[in-house]
Parts: C-alpha cells; structure tokens; sequence
C-alpha cells in the first residue's frame, strides 16, 4: 500500500499531523500501537488548551479523533515494528501489514517513569496505578498516596481528593516543580504533602498495605499504612522506533529536530513529546501541525 505520510503514534501531534497531511492533499496513513490520544487521555483535567476553560483528556482525545476521522482512517492498536529507507520510498513494517510511504512523522510521545523500588511491579494494578483518572474510582474514601511535585502529580492529587479519597502527596524535596496556581489549588484542597521524603518500599499481602517512607532530612524511617500509590514522577521519551531508523537523539533519548520538526533523516519528521521541551497539548499540536507542513514542503511544494 503506497501512501505520501504515514504518522506513528496518535497523541495530540500525531492527530494534528494526519488532519494537517491530509488537508494539504497528501495521501496520509495514522497508525498508533495503542488507542488514539496519548497521554492525554489520563489528564484528569485540562484548563490551558485554548477554546476550552475545563475539559477532561479523554474528552479532549475524543473530539481530536472524532475530527482526524472526518479526513484520515486511523489504525488504531497496529504497532510499527520497523521503519526501512530506501531512496525514494521508506517501508513501513507493522504487525499487520508492510507500507510504503515518501515521508514519515514519528509523534510516539512518552511513558510513566518508574520509580524502580521494591513493591511497584508486584502491585501494579492491585493498588499502584500510574493514572488517577483510570484508577481513582477504585480508592474513594480510601487513603492514597501520590508520589511526585510536578504539574502531573499535583493535578492527580486534586483530582484523587475532588471524587473523595484522602490524599497525602510525597516529595523528595522542599519545593514544588508544578506550576503556581496548581500549587494553590493544592494548598486551597488542604492536601496534606510529606517533604523531603521518598519511598524506598511499597508493601502489602494481596494488595498494597503500606508504603516505607524514608525522609531525607532527618533519616527517619517509617511505614505509613495506605490502599493506593499513585507515581506520578514524570515521563520517558519512546524511542525504539527511533532508535532502530538511527534518529538522532539527545543525552535524554528525546528526538532532535530543527524549527521545521525535521530530523536528521530525510523526510522524516518528529513531533509533540518525543522532541522533549515544553511538554503541553497545545505545543504538541503545533509541532504536528509544522511536521505535516514540512513534509507536504518537501514533497510537492
Ligand atoms: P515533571 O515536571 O518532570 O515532574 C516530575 C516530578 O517527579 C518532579 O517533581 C520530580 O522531582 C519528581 N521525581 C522525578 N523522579 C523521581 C524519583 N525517582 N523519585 C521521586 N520523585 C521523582 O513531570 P510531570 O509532572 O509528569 O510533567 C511532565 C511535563 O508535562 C511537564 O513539562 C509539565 O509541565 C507537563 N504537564 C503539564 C500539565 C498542565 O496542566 N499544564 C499537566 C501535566 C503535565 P524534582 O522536582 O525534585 O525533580
């Protein structure tokens, strides 16, 4: 099957990339590992993409999807196992079929951090979740405990308090990352948040009992009884495909692109949060919008 853009990887970038492609009059391909929207999906709530005051990430993601389906078919839950070059044409293997594509936008976002201690694998599911908005339900009235000082954790904290859980925030310094008038919606919540203190064991029998606190400035140790964990310590670029076509990348796996989202590769093009940076929506959207462009540039303009 020969198509002008293939897109990989459909969070915010990857949707403006097919709808930008496709509009331009290029025959345009979407294809994500997963379900359509990305990380957005789990943004519990969303108050800074223009045009919308409030609005939850998976409504979002929806209305996203809802408008690339009006131009592009998306092939949804169809990983790319490998990208070949060729002179004029790149080949596309999936696990359901091989593509044939001039140009190609790699938009596959990040994945949760781990926090790599003694407990998390063995729970996951069973009181650790990497999402409020998937698992919070689960926890109502319970105590959780959500690890992280930055926009995501502190977002996840009002979230998990707002539908009735009681929430303690952990943070391994004395000071937030998240931005300001999260922290003071935090402070307004009365969430309750442990300082420079990090978590060395999660315990528990069928499920998560309790976490192992350590607290950094006094060198305490303590075992504080909670039903959930909620790690939210920030985000690691996907970068296999990457890595396989040889893209170059910086120290922190994150794709390199100039001002146009084009990478050292010909013709290939990378956009939203696997290029790093300013990791909101509304930048990932530009970023796919500029790839198609770039790519419709150098193909017909
Ligand atoms: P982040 O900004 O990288 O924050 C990660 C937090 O986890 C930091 O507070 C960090 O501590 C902590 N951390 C990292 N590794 C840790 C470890 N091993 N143990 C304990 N704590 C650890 O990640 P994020 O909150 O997921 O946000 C990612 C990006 O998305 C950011 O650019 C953010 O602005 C954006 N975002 C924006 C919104 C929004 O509403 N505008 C919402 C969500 C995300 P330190 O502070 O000590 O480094």
């Amino acid at each position: 099957m020969k198509r002008d853009l293939i897109v990989v990887g459909t969070g915010p970038a990857g949707i403006t990339a097919g709808m930008y492609g496709l509009r331009s009059g290029l025959e345009t391909l979407v294809l994500d590992k997963g379900i359509c929207g990305g990380l957005s999906n789990e943004a519990p709530i969303i108050e800074n993409y223009p045009g919308f005051k409030k609005i939850g990430g998976m409504e979002l993601a929806e209305k996203m999807k809802e408008q690339l389906s009006e131009y592009v078919s998306i092939n949804e839950l169809e990983e790319v196992k490998k990208v070949g070059s060729g002179a004029e044409e790149m080949t596309v293997i999936t696990e359901k079929d091989t593509y044939h594509t001039k140009a190609v936008v790699i938009s596959t976002g990040t994945k949760h951090r781990k926090l790599g201690v003694k407990g998390e694998d063995e729970y996951l599911g069973r009181g650790i979740s990497y999402c409020a908005t998937c698992d919070g339900f689960f926890f109502r009235n319970k105590h959780v405990m959500v690890i992280g000082g930055g926009d995501s954790a502190v977002r996840e904290a009002l979230y998990l308090k707002n539908i009735g859980c009681e929430v303690t925030l952990i943070h391994r310094r004395e000071k937030l990352r998240a931005e300001q008038y999260l922290q003071k919606n935090l402070k307004e919540a009365g969430i309750r948040i442990l300082w420079n203190s990090v978590i060395t064991e999660i315990k528990g029998d069928t499920a998560v009992s309790s976490v192992v606190r350590y607290d950094k400035k006094t060198g305490d140790e303590d075992v504080l009884p909670v039903a959930g964990v909620f790690i939210s310590i920030g985000e690691e670029p996907v970068n296999g495909l990457a890595t396989q076509m040889g893209i170059m990348m910086d120290k922190s796996g994150y794709i390199i692109t100039d001002k146009s989202q084009r990478t050292n590769l010909k013709r290939v093009y990378a956009a939203g949060d696997i290029t790093g940076g300013v990791r909101q929506i509304v930048v990932a959207c530009a970023e796919g919008a500029i790839a198609a462009s770039s790519a419709y540039d150098d193909l017909l303009g």
